[in-house]
């Protein structure tokens, strides 16, 4: 059997959208699957649309996700070069010949004549296209013209009737009459060759056996068939992911979130959830199963398990995988993760083991790993300032009496565990006739400055006795003076 080859091939536009990574992911895990190597392919060929360090930025989150190429830029294979602007040469050589067997011509129409005959088309409710005039040039007015340099394009000589035809995976039989196409151009006036010409001609020769990408590229790919025909190589088996869908069902947009890949990292999104969870974009398991490894999708990702209708990105459901894959790693694994920030934090200066603690003690509750900063703060700084609204629910006029004579019990516990301090507590609220709750509340607002976190009794054991006196006695003070 033919080796399985596929590829990812992205327009560098300076970041990774989730619908990319999607792409790669699937091109990924079909080719591990089977055996086979992905490629990575610069698809660079729209000059106007370069971004400076896109490629960089690209790889980077590639390889930060585990979407690994085995070819591609920087990873030399025997197909390269894998940038498409180092392969002119190769599109040029390929244009001309397609002009030599009659399958394309030149076009020397100029840029005003092309927006008449469209504005032409418009008014009178036809789609528009090219009207095709330079097809009929003879001979002698096309090197008459290539010899005074007239700025030309080279265009596809669709065929006039029939039918394209082909096989796609997800959508099955697609067939397309000939004669709504439009003479597509694959080489402009600049010399580069458009999308179009540049994606056959490399996956042909970069040996490609299934193209698998979004469902935005079906429309074009009866022209690509036609231009495998041309040259007459054999077509690779086609694959059209379903869109991505925003909860309201329009197409995933910027304008609703994010759509880049770095900026679910930065919100601290684990890739094993952004992996997992993009993973469900499109294609479901032979299960209900939702939790998978990288191991495990690559076990069972199959092309005949993606789906045709479109996908919806919903967030609330990242959050929730990427609270399970927290759950799975352990504090030390996470403590690695996050050691820049609580650098960041001045937070180092704490023993490791307490750092490991406090990663202990929030893993169940926190949902994206800035958590283990943003919600943990009071585990290494001191609280002084309480917000009014926790104030308003947990800070009535009895309070400041009840917390003292609770210190007085607080202060005879000598061995300060988490066990000790409830049992202190409860036999307290049982002896004044209130609800653990009276207490614990307020308490907790004391010691964190927060009216939510974790065992208020776990809380009190890892910061230890003296530290959790001085902040009851100083929100004390704090707030008896309000
Ligand atoms: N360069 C195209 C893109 O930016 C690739 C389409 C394809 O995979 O053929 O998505």
């Amino acid at each position: 059997m033919k080796q399985i080859r596929t590829r990812f091939a992205p327009s560098p536009t300076g970041f990774l959208h989730v619908g990319g990574l999607r792409t790669a992911l699937y091109n990924y895990l079909f080719a591990k699957k089977n055996g086979g190597k992905f490629l990575l392919r610069i698809e660079d060929t729209d000059q106007n649309r370069i971004v400076e360090g896109a490629v960089e930025n690209l790889i980077s989150t590639l390889n930060w996700s585990g979407v690994d190429y085995d070819e591609g830029p920087y990873k030399e294979g025997d197909y390269g070069p894998y940038i498409q602007s180092q392969r002119l040469e190769i599109y040029k050589k390929h244009a001309r010949q397609l002009v030599e067997s009659g399958n394309a011509y030149q076009c020397f129409c100029t840029h005003e004549r092309l927006e008449q005959v469209r504005a032409k088309q418009i008014e009178m409710h036809l789609p528009p296209s090219y009207d095709r005039l330079c097809r009929s040039l003879n001979p002698e007015q096309v090197i008459e013209k290539l010899n005074n340099n007239t700025p030309h394009v080279i265009r596809m000589k669709i065929p006039l009737i029939g039918e394209t035809i082909f096989e796609d995976v997800v959508r099955g039989k697609v067939s397309i009459a000939n004669k709504i196409l439009d003479d597509q151009v694959i080489i402009k006036t600049d010399g580069f060759p458009t999308y179009h010409l540049a994606v056959v001609v490399d996956d042909h020769f970069m040996e490609i056996s299934h193209v698998i990408r979004g469902e935005e590229w079906l429309p074009s790919t009866p022209k690509h068939i036609l231009l495998y025909n041309f040259f007459g190589w054999e077509v690779p088996l086609f694959a059209h992911l379903p869109l991505l869908l925003n909860p309201d069902k329009s197409k995933l947009s910027k304008r609703q979130g994010d759509v880049a890949v770095e900026d679910f990292r930065a919100k601290g999104f684990l890739k094993e959830s952004i992996i997992n969870f993009i993973a469900l974009l499109g294609w479901h398991p032979s299960d209900d199963r939702e939790i998978f490894s990288f191991d495990e999708l690559i076990n069972e990702f199959t092309l005949e398990r993606i789906g045709k209708s479109g996908a919806i990105f919903n967030i609330e459901k990242l959050q929730w995988l990427n609270q399970q894959h927290i759950r799975k790693l352990s504090a030390e694994e996470i403590f690695i993760l996050l050691r820049n920030e609580f650098d960041k934090e001045g937070w180092l200066k704490y023993p490791e083991d307490y750092i490991l603690k406090v990663i202990n003690l929030m893993k169940e509750r926190v949902l994206v790993l800035t958590d283990f900063v943003n919600l943990c703060k009071y585990f290494y700084e001191e609280p002084n300032s309480f917000t009014e609204e926790s104030i308003l629910k947990n800070w009535k006029d009895d309070t400041v009496n009840t917390i003292k004579s609770f210190v007085a019990e607080l202060e005879k516990i000598t061995d300060f565990t988490s066990v000790k301090i409830e049992e202190s507590l409860k036999l307290f609220a049982v002896n004044i006739q209130v609800k653990p709750g009276i207490i614990i509340n307020p308490l907790r607002l004391l010691i964190s400055g927060t009216n939510v976190g974790p065992s208020v009794f776990h809380m009190a054991e890892l910061l230890g006795k003296t530290k959790v006196l001085a902040r009851i006695n100083f929100g004390i003070q704090k707030l008896s003076s309000k």
